[in-house]
Order: C-alpha cells, then structure tokens, then sequence
C-alpha cells in the first residue's frame, strides 16, 4: 500500500476517521509482518523470518522477486477483519480489480492519460506491502517511518531482486511508477489514487451487501468523498447512490463520513 496512513486500520473504537486528512486511499492495513518492534525495522530483519531464503545481492534470476511477490497474493488487507469479515480480500486482489479500472476510464480522462502507465501503477502501488505489511497507528508508527519502510522495500526489490535482470531495466521502471504513485504529481498519479479509493468503496458495498445488513462499514464512507477527479466522483456517487437504494430495502440507515450521503430523489 502507499504511505497514506488513516485511522480507520485502527481499533474498532476509534470514532476519529472522518477527521482524518490523510492524503489517502489505502485505508486498509494489512497482516502484520513486524514483529520486531523492538528493533529497528529493516529489510534484511523481516527476510531472515520468511521460511523463502531471499538474495542479499542482485540474482541472476527473476525468481526470487515472483517468490516474493506471492506474498501479496497471501496476505489479506486486515481492515475488513475488525468486521468479521473471514476470508476478505488480499493486496493483490485489491491491486488487480484497480488495473481493470484503469483500463475502463471514461473517455474524457483516458484521452488525457497514459492509461498502460496507469494499470501499471495500479500494479505495483502497494507491492512494498510485501514486505512492510500491517502498520496501523495503533502500532505506532508514524507516517515517514511507513514511507521510510516502503521505500527501503522498494529499493531491495528493485536493486537487489531485479538489479540484475534485463540489466536492471525492469527494476527500475517498477521502481519509477511506485515513486511516482507516492509522489502524486502527474495526472496519472492522481488517477490511480482514485481509483483506489474507488476500489475500496465498491469492495465496502459488497462486503455490505453479502452480509445483507448485518455488517455496516460506513466508517469508511469518508473514502469517497476525497476523491478529486470529476469522472471520479461520478462513479463514486454512483456507488453511493447503490449503496443508499440497498440500505433501503433494507429498513436501516447506516453510516455516512462527510456529506457522503446521496440525496433522497
Ligand atoms: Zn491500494
């Protein structure tokens, strides 16, 4: 996931998430794989626990890195736990619905945008999650030491793991769209964080709807309403919009952060 660090990974009492005015979307936190918090974070620390022997200098292979990556088919955003929600998504699934997203941008942007740059991004935002897995502010951390970790797995994966292979070039490019994705400057950038943000909010719908209202995941709500691209905003009114009809028929009025609400037609 990116540096964007909201409360909402937090204990279930924290009533704080709407106040939030964190420059994110990744509202989800994931396993956590620090269980050294006496010790200073460091890659080489979280490798020595992995049952996978990883290289400390470049491999003429790419097989370490797809070993590695695996993680992120394994390791499920534990937001959605604190709801009971079992069997909930993992960080690639979330990575993989946001690339078919980018591929499917209305018109209007996907003539502005680089969209394969876009699905790429989308690919690899969280991929230092790998390595650097749960941190909530219950552990803690605080956000530039979170950046500090994602960049330090960034640079392993991308100057050790691929530092080698096709002469380092892949590696590189990974390299750069993940820098660009934290920097948020260029208009793809700013694309794909909304459709992270976007992605969240269609999977708290379903995980509201499977549940069939026994399950109320408005706390994050708030998602939605820091979208910034127009397009954007649309589709997440849309889902909004869903989501108000659902509760309806339901006979209950779930939670809304931040005049997220649709109003009533
Ligand atoms: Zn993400």
């Amino acid at each position: 996931m990116t540096a964007d660090e909201t409360p909402l990974s937090s204990t279930p009492t924290t009533t704080t998430a709407s106040t939030s005015s964190v420059n994110g979307t990744d509202t989800l936190s994931t396993n956590n794989t620090d269980t050294t918090t006496e010790m200073p974070w460091n890659v080489k620390t979280i490798l020595s626990t992995l049952p996978t022997r990883y290289p400390s200098t470049p491999p003429s292979s790419p097989l370490p890195f797809f070993h590695l990556i695996e993680r992120l088919k394994t390791t499920p955003r534990a937001g959605w736990r604190r709801f009971k929600i079992e069997n909930g998504e993992s960080i690639s699934d979330h990575m993989y619905r946001m690339s078919i997203l980018t591929m499917l941008a209305p018109s209007t942007l996907s003539s502005r945008l680089n969209i394969p740059r876009c699905t790429k991004m989308a690919l690899i935002h969280d991929m230092a999650e790998s390595l650097v897995g749960d941190i909530t502010p219950v552990d803690g951390v605080p956000k530039p030491e979170k950046s500090r970790r994602e960049a330090e797995t960034m640079d392993y994966i991308c100057d050790t793991l691929l530092g080698k292979w096709n002469g380092g070039m892949n590696g590189k490019e990974i390299r750069e769209i993940w820098q660009e994705y934290e920097d948020s400057r260029t208009l793809e950038a700013v694309f794909v964080h909304d459709v992270d943000k976007m992605e969240l909010i269609l999977q708290m719908v379903e995980y509201e709807r499977v549940n069939e209202g026994k399950v109320e995941l408005g706390e994050f709500t708030w998602v939605a309403g820091r979208i910034v691209l127009p397009e954007m905003k649309q589709w997440a009114k849309e889902v909004m919009q869903e989501r108000l009809k659902m509760w309806q028929a339901w006979g209950k009025e779930p939670r809304w952060e931040n005049d997220t609400k649709p109003k009533e037609e």
